[in-house]
């Protein structure tokens, strides 16, 4: 049986906290990060929940487009060098706080999302104690 972990990020570059209380997705606090698109910005909720794809975008972004995804605190972007394998997006990485990264394409409709462990040994065991694996 999945389960379903409610992950909480933090901004990698300035280490503050994107979660939104204020906005409750899957009856989580989301995720709040602010895009860009081409014709448009704005911000975008994301569930924390990991692998739900449920968002709520107050930005018009059109289907398969890429956005640019920027930290609400810092404003810098949260773009990795790192692409998407089925898409060749770049993919946006938002650091978990029991360890490790969360990474998600950063093209709308794009579904590839995965989890980077650096120190795999002491980050897991950490993640697997902190969600009960
Ligand atoms: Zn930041
Ligand atoms: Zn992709």
């Amino acid at each position: 049986m999945e389960k379903k972990v409610s992950l909480h990020v933090k901004c990698p570059l300035c280490g503050k906290s994107l979660m939104d209380n204020d906005v409750i997705l899957n009856g989580k606090p989301s995720v709040k990060v602010n895009i860009t698109s081409e014709n448009d910005r704005g911000v975008l909720h994301l569930c924390s929940t990991y692998g739900c794809d449920l968002k709520k975008m107050e930005v018009e972004v059109s289907e398969h487009e890429v956005v640019e995804f920027y930290c609400p605190h810092c404003n810098k972007e949260l773009s990795t060098n790192e692409h998407c394998n089925e898409c060749e997006a770049p993919m946006v990485a938002f650091v978990i706080k029991a360890g490790g990264e969360v990474r998600i394409c950063s093209r709308n409709g794009c579904l590839n999302h995965h989890i980077v462990f650096k120190d795999v040994s002491s980050e897991l065991s950490k993640f697997y104690y902190e969600y009960g694996f």
